[in-house]
């Protein structure tokens, strides 16, 4: 039988990290705020300058992140915070912890937000966070100037879009705030963590305060060097006592972690892009599997590939994922099974059950392949063999099932 790559491993951590774990250790000097340099510092301006953005906040997770943006947006109590029906569990969660009320618009076919259905909701919420799910990008411009016409802040959540840009501008740069995750399934791996980055001092002030930086410990946190830090001192001095402490603080032991892994990034990105494009370019010489194409202004970062079952019944799309997992490809249908945490109606904790028609139909149909950037073009033709395969199996000319 042929060999089916692992796509669960993650790539080793570079060996840079080892030094700097076995110095940290030595030194006992695991909390941020115990050192002006403390390796969470230096982290956040790398990934400030990494991006271009002039503030970055490292935390606990992307949900902390998108929960102190929120928070730091002073959105009063019940606001309503406008988000994709097609994410993660943990972005409406961040918006119930943050007291506001997650409103769910549709996507579509192309696991992008349907325009007409966020713009017909945009004039009821005080917010909106784009999800950019497993990285696919919406059309960043219609949605900036529809929320920039009424002054609603956007807060991107690019969690799995590290390394993506939309017209060459980075994503997480666009809308006021940008989150990002380092948890495992992301970019870069540090089992746990997040970050935040924003243009905007009072914002990040009031999030940095929030996060954990008590007393004076905001004094550890500096603006782009060799730029007048008046802006970011004065903010720190208006809310100083001002607002509560939630402690979402990232430790030293991942931020060594992290550091080593920036440099891998170019990489990473550059390959996941090649493997996606191959697989997909097979994938769609099936007459049973679609992958959308990216919207043009965007260069995508995926480590997953996700494509669309055609013409498939429910019990099709059973079999089809039952015959790649037999052969030893797990495929996973958003909509199929009874707990996924990417299916809205699954969100039982919401406040009102919404409804969105489009993007269950969506979400009945497509499937999530994991494609870890370090496969080989040997390793990517044995997983996509087998889809085309198990495609052919249940709706080809020999069809073994549903007859
Ligand atoms: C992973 C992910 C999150 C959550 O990130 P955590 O760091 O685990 O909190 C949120 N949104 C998207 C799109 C994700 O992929």
């Amino acid at each position: 039988m042929r060999q089916v790559p692992n796509v669960h491993d993650a790539e080793p951590i570079p060996a840079a990290a080892k030094q700097a774990i076995e110095e940290l250790l030595q030194s006992g000097d695991l909390f941020r705020y115990n050192s002006e340099e403390a390796p969470v510092s230096l982290l956040e301006r790398e990934f400030a300058d990494l991006l271009g953005a002039k503030y970055a906040l490292a935390v606990s997770s992307c949900s902390a992140a998108l929960f102190l943006s929120l928070k730091a947006l002073d959105l009063p109590r019940d606001a309503k915070v406008l988000i994709p029906g097609f994410t993660f569990a943990a972005v409406p969660s961040s918006i119930v912890h943050a007291d506001c009320i997650p409103v769910l618009c549709e996507v579509g076919p192309n696991y992008r937000i349907d325009l007409a259905d966020f713009e017909a909701k945009l004039d009821d919420v005080q917010a909106v966070i784009i999800s950019h799910m497993r990285g696919h990008t919406s059309d960043m411009d219609a949605i900036m100037s529809l929320c920039e016409a009424r002054n609603i802040p956007v807060v991107e959540d690019a969690a799995h879009s590290l390394g993506t840009t939309w017209n060459g501008r980075n994503i997480g740069t666009i809308g006021r705030v940008g989150c990002f995750s380092f948890q495992s399934y992301k970019m870069i791996n540090a089992g746990e963590g997040g970050i935040l980055i924003t243009d905007d001092a009072d914002l990040v002030a009031r999030a940095v305060i929030m996060s954990g930086a008590y007393e004076h410990n905001w004094k550890k946190h500096k603006g782009p060097i060799g730029e007048n830090s008046s802006d970011l001192e004065e903010a720190f001095a208006r809310w100083q006592n001002q607002l509560p402490l939630y402690n979402l603080r990232m430790n030293n032991l991942s931020a060594v972690v992290i550091r080593p892994q920036i440099p891998e990034l170019a990489r990473r990105v550059r390959d996941g892009l090649v493997n996606h494009d191959y697989v997909a370019a097979r994938l769609n010489g099936s007459a049973y599997l679609d992958v959308p194409p990216p919207l043009a202004p965007e260069q995508r970062a995926p480590d997953s590939i996700q494509f669309n079952l055609v013409d498939m019944d429910e019990a099709e799309t059973r079999a089809f994922a039952q015959v790649a997992a037999e052969q030893g490809v797990k495929v996973q249908v958003f909509g199929l099974s009874t707990d996924n945490a990417r299916a809205f109606w699954n969100w039982q904790f919401l406040p009102e059950k919404q409804e969105l028609p489009k993007t269950r139909d969506m979400l009945m149909r497509a499937c999530d392949v994991r494609l870890p950037v370090r496969l080989s073009r040997d390793e990517l033709d044995v997983i996509a063999d087998i889809l085309l395969e198990a495609a052919e199996i249940v709706k080809g000319e020999q069809r073994a099932y549903g007859t």
